[in-house]
């Protein structure tokens, strides 16, 4: 073995009244240890050898005492536990799993913090005042079928007149898998449908709303659509529906006049978005969409708590930050509920929460309750600690709204926001589109090149390993948390501070460098025929 100098003892707690902290050192820490000044729990002697990710008890825990981690009960102690003891999962009585039935409702205050004034980003402000932060012309889609044409189109416009646009960030085809062969009327079907109605609307797009259809296929424009529901940026009528090149229509002869209709039907709309210029905004017009994926141990240490830091700055300057992943927050729904602004803000938690667990259920599967044994070998004693470490993305702020799947934030619903979603990155992503997200982080531990076309996405590191190694793919490394070299509200600090630049466009992520874009992805509970 090579001869290392090893690291100081770190041990990192969550909250000021959490009575474990985390070993962070590789290798974990010998019994004996003393931990040293400027760590929680200086001055006490390790009991045990405690693994790296593992909780060490910082204080004498009772039997059947709560231990406390991001400050709830992770668990209840089985025998009395010494300070500087390894808290393994041994030790820990569960919490009980949760009902959807008798839940706290509203009964954490969060103290109003205050008010973040002065911070600002370059935009390009939309006539219903929403805030872009690229300017991009994204082509809607009815169906499937039009996609390789759609695609074709798209080249030529790059090539032939995206450079008389210089303003212009990028030219995009809205591809997706429904339209056609999908059970349309099914009650479930909205979700899909509305799905594709708000990304076309989405913030980033400048309200130019273009529709390629195909012509015979169940999702017809005006039921995408509906004449009236969107606003038309063009001189037509508004009660004309949304403008639509069909490529079953008559006067289409050949592949090259569809082609050319498309090109013909984008320059107006390349025109407007180009006369854009960014403006000064303030910082509240950012709706931050959140998740994490190929998660790790340290996510809930670093990575992850770094965004909650980061939450709470937002919510603080007015903006708007939105998490999701329902499987990976049911576990701990009562932290939800019990932090929800309102009764009704719980209620709408309980009845979306309650919808998924129905779907799930609809699927014979349960929503696979227990921790992994890598979870557990990485210091995850179970389900109620690791669904922590997934909700500290959240910060601590109240949540103020709850979105369904699919549905659009209108302009008054601020601050923290629950958007229901599955916790598949690209179904969540493709959900938080079109919720109106203008920028996106993205946590991950095992490393995922994840990116989209539609919204620059800002990814976090859970470990300086990853960050290293892919050096070009993450835009932030919170592992320096872990290595003692950043705190998490220095790290959280950072990463409010790159959005704003990264909005602005005097920043580019390294999904976008790369042009890294992930497909849409929609979540469609209906069946297909
Ligand atoms: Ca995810």
């Amino acid at each position: 073995m090579p001869d290392v100098s090893p690291r100081p003892p770190l041990t990192l707690r969550m909250r000021a009244e959490d009575n474990v902290a985390i070993v962070a050192n590789d290798g974990g820490l010998a019994a004996g240890t003393v931990l040293p000044e400027g760590v929680p729990g200086a001055g006490l002697a390790l009991l045990d050898k405690v693994p790296q990710g593992h909780k060490v008890a910082l204080r004498d825990i009772a039997e059947g005492e709560a231990v406390l981690r991001y400050g709830v009960p992770i668990g209840y102690a089985l025998k009395s536990i010494s300070a500087g003891s390894w808290v393994h999962e041994r030790l820990l009585q569960m919490p009980s799993a949760r009902a959807l039935e008798g839940l706290p409702i509203a009964t954490v205050k969060p103290p109003a913090a205050e008010p973040l004034e002065g911070f600002t980003f370059e935009g390009y402000r939309n006539k219903d005042g929403s805030v872009g932060t690229r300017n991009i012309l994204a082509i809607t889609t009815t169906v499937q079928c039009v996609s390789g044409v759609v695609a074709q189109a798209v080249a030529r416009i790059k090539a032939e007149l995206l450079p008389q646009f210089p303003s212009v960030d990028d030219v995009i085809g809205l591809e997706h898998s429904y339209g056609c062969g999908v059970a349309i009327d099914a009650p479930d079907a909205i979700i899909p449908i509305r799905t594709l109605k708000n990304i076309a609307l989405n913030p980033n797009f400048g309200g130019e709303v273009m529709v390629v259809s195909l012509g015979c296929e169940k999702l017809q424009p005006a039921r995408l659509l509906p004449p009236g529901s969107f606003p038309i940026t063009d001189e037509r009528d508004p009660a004309s529906g949304p403008e639509t090149i069909c490529l079953q229509d008559d006067s289409h002869v050949g592949f090259m006049s569809m082609l050319d209709d498309i090109l013909n039907s984008a320059r107006p709309h390349l025109e407007r978005l180009n006369a854009r210029k960014r403006e000064t905004v303030p910082a509240s017009e950012l709706v931050v969409g959140v998740q994490c994926g190929g998660s790790d141990a340290f996510s809930g240490v670093t990575a992850n708590p770094a965004v909650g830091f980061c939450a709470d700055l937002l919510v603080r300057a007015g903006a708007t930050i939105m998490f999701s992943e329902n499987t990976e927050v049911r576990d701990a729904v009562e932290q939800l509920t019990s932090r929800a602004a309102t009764p009704e803000v719980a209620d709408a938690i309980i009845r979306e929460l309650g919808w998924y667990d129905r779907y799930l259920d609809r699927g014979r599967v349960d929503r696979s309750a227990n921790t992994t044994p890598g979870n557990k070998a990485g210091g995850l004693s179970n389900i109620a600690e690791k669904a922590m470490g997934s909700i500290i993305k959240s910060g601590s702020s109240a949540i103020s709204h709850v979105l369904s799947p699919g549905e659009k934030l209108r302009r008054d619903q601020r601050g923290l926001v629950y958007a229901a979603t599955p916790a598949s990155d690209f179904i969540c992503g493709t959900l938080q589109l079109a919720a109106g997200m203008n920028l996106h982080i993205f946590t991950t531990g095992r490393g995922t090149p994840y990116g989209l076309a539609e919204c620059p996405v800002v990814k976090v590191a859970t470990r300086t390993d990853l960050a290293r190694r892919w050096h070009d793919l993450m835009d932030i490394n919170a592992g320096r948390i872990a290595d003692g070299e950043a705190t998490i509200e220095e790290t959280g600090w950072e990463m409010f501070r790159l959005l704003l630049d990264v909005a602005s466009g005097r920043k580019k992520t390294w999904a976008e460098h790369w042009k890294l874009h992930n497909s849409l992805v929609l979540f469609n509970p209906a069946p297909v025929t």
